[in-house]
């Protein structure tokens, strides 16, 4: 992506559509939302992933966030959660139900990894953690349950690289889904979808919030994954980011990369 459509992204994406055409974007500050009809309120309840119903769901400051880690992802839908921790554990927990087994890169952020070896094995979850480097190593750990590959690179300080391309490759060969947690790189130097990478996730406490003054997270997909997990995990367990929080992340990100 070149600097100018970088910064059409950064500055103006999403960002059209507020009455009274505010040059800062508004904090929508609501728990509900109202309508002009029972039929239309009825409409929204029964498909909550495209209203505005209730902030538990979609609100239109978190949506201008998300329109932009979406595009610069190059993904078609992104959802924005209340830290890193929350937008992997809601992404992990759409695609996994008990007998599953997951391959994991060892090295990844700490509480990722206790995510799959502590806290997933009570739901009969298993785990193989590879270093991640050798392709041969994610094909000899498949296995007839493996349901997704956990992938984070660079990895957390030891800044081990997985071949993107050779892992989706495997895992698409063996209908296994694939996870990367891009925070390290940010979107400014990779981006996993274009590798067939199932799903993206950052924390957004770090490099894209920018300024150590918000800890958030966000997951980015393709609009059928992003609605799976909008409906489920996300509504469900409703790890939401605050409003002032979306703001702040989106002050961060008009200097991304410039910081990177
Ligand atoms: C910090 C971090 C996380 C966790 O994100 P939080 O926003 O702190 O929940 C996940 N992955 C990586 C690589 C991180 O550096």
């Amino acid at each position: 992506m070149d600097k100018k459509q970088i910064s059409e992204i950064i500055n103006e994406l999403g960002e059209e559509n507020f009455s009274y055409d505010p040059v800062s974007v508004p904090i929508y500050q609501t728990s509900s939302f109202l309508f002009g009809s029972f039929d239309e309120l009825k409409r929204a309840v029964s498909s909550e992933k495209d209203a505005y119903l209730y902030t538990r769901g979609n609100n239109p400051t978190c949506e201008v966030v998300e329109k932009k880690i979406a595009a610069l992802e190059n993904g078609e839908k992104a959802k924005l959660f209340a830290s890193g921790v929350a937008a992997i554990s809601a992404s992990v927990m759409s695609l996994l139900k008990t007998g599953d087994h997951v391959v994991c890169v060892r090295d990844c952020y700490s509480w990722s990894y206790k995510l799959f070896s502590r806290y997933l094995s009570r739901f009969g979850i298993e785990v193989t953690f590879i270093d991640g480097v050798n392709i041969t190593d994610w094909k000899n750990s498949i296995r007839s349950n493996t349901k997704l590959f956990y992938l984070e690179s660079p990895t957390t300080f030891t800044f081990f690289l997985q071949d993107l391309t050779a892992v989706s490759n495997l895992a698409k060969e063996n209908k296994i889904k694939t996870i990367i947690d891009n925070t390290w790189a940010t979107p400014i130097f990779q981006n996993p979808l274009q590798f067939g990478i199932d799903l993206v996730v950052h924390s957004c406490s770090k490099y894209i919030g920018g300024h150590s003054d918000v800890v958030a997270g966000v997951v980015v997909g393709n609009t059928k994954e992003i609605e799976h997990i909008f409906n489920t995990e996300l509504l469900n367990i409703g790890g939401i980011l605050r409003s002032f929080n979306r703001l702040a992340l989106l002050r961060g990100i008009r200097t991304l990369s410039v910081l990177m």
